[in-house]
């Protein structure tokens, strides 16, 4: 098995990167890892992996990249943070043709598993407008209004997939990623997400000497954040799985932004006041991943803790920062 061919779309993205190192410690010799992005921006690219540098959104280029497959995994999606989602909602939403043509190669080369990526951001507005938590259920993606632009995309790839496998028995199988950060992946320009944006500010403000912190909205949203490995560990684990419907991949331990800023504030040995920034992009209220499906079926959910994650990223960011690494902006 280890010998077959396995292709990670998005494999020079940040969750991509991440899976594709995995793959080779586990032993996969065969794997192919494709991007739109130049290989000097991937963030982690290996010399005995077959790389391309390809425009997904384009049916041929599918087509090239699934060609002898067969296990598929596709993390390709324009996205990024909050700043980035909400103001790029038609990129976000051209994704569509990612999955769409990636879907009907797998189809075609008679794929054996495809992995798709959707999001916590496929999950009902209503439900994440309270301070009180609801936490997420897989059921409670309908009656639907997900969040606009991107979350709409990954409820219709997600769809998508259902009804490849429905109807051209494609093995297909979805995770709901809930805010995934780690070190190598995105930390400036516009496309980083919450974790890696306060390490950054915290990391530039204690080497500047300055007092403060802007912070995204009044930081009281809840979030929950998960860490890649975790991460990765549900991704493999759902791949062998029998599980056909989309399952959540998101740690339950429930922070606000101000407790994530605690926690950095904490790392890095430091106390900033403050500034809150009502005007900025800022998201539901609350969201958190409820993790009874995924315990069930899979015997496991995400256990990493975040002031231990974040220990990493920090240490990850810094090191960027201070060796004048830049981040790569696409
Ligand atoms: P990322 O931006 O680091 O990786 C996505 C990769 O897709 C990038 O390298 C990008 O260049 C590539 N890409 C974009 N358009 C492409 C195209 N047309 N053709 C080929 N490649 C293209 O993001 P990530 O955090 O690694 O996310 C991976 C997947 O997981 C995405 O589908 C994302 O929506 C999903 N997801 C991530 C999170 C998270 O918190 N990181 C949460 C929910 C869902």
């Amino acid at each position: 098995m280890k010998n077959n061919l396995i292709v990670v779309a998005g494999g020079g993205g940040f969750i991509g990167g991440h899976l594709v190192a995995s793959l080779r410690k586990k032993g996969y010799s065969k794997i192919r890892a494709v991007d739109i992005k130049p290989f000097d921006q991937w963030w982690q690219i290996f010399p005995d992996v077959e790389n391309l540098q390809l425009d997904l959104k384009d049916k041929g280029n599918c087509e090239k990249a699934l060609e002898s497959a067969e296990e598929v995994y596709n993390l390709a999606a324009d996205m990024g943070g909050m700043g980035f989602i909400e103001n790029n909602k038609a990129l976000c939403m051209l994704s569509v043709l990612i999955n769409t043509h990636l879907l009907m190669a797998a189809h075609k080369y008679g794929v054996k598993r495809y992995f798709y990526s959707s999001s916590a951001c496929v999950y009902a507005a209503e439900k994440q407008i309270s301070d009180d938590v609801v936490y997420l259920k897989e059921e409670h993606a309908y009656p639907a209004m997900a969040e606009d632009g991107y979350g709409w995309e990954k409820l219709f790839s997600e769809r998508m997939c259902r009804h490849f496998h429905e109807d051209f028995k494609l093995c297909t199988r979805v995770a709901r990623y809930h805010n995934v950060y780690g070190p190598m992946g995105t930390w400036d320009g516009g496309r980083e997400k919450a974790p890696a944006a306060i390490c950054r500010k915290i990391i530039k403000a204690k080497l500047a000497g300055n007092q403060e912190i802007e912070i995204w909205g009044d930081g009281n949203q809840k979030r929950t954040f998960t860490y890649i490995d975790d991460c990765l560990y549900g991704t493999f684990a759902l791949m062998k799985s029998d599980v056909e419907e989309p399952i959540n991949i998101g740690s339950d331990e429930v922070v606000t932004i101000n407790s994530l800023v605690d926690i950095v504030e904490k790392i890095a040995k430091i106390k900033l006041k403050r500034i809150y920034n009502l005007n900025a992009p800022k998201g539901v209220r609350s969201r958190a991943s409820e993790n009874t499906l995924i315990k069930r079926r899979l015997d496991w959910t995400p256990s990493i803790k975040l002031c231990d994650g974040m220990e990493k990223t920090y240490s990850w960011i810094y090191d960027q920062i201070v060796n004048n690494r830049p981040c790569p902006i696409y």
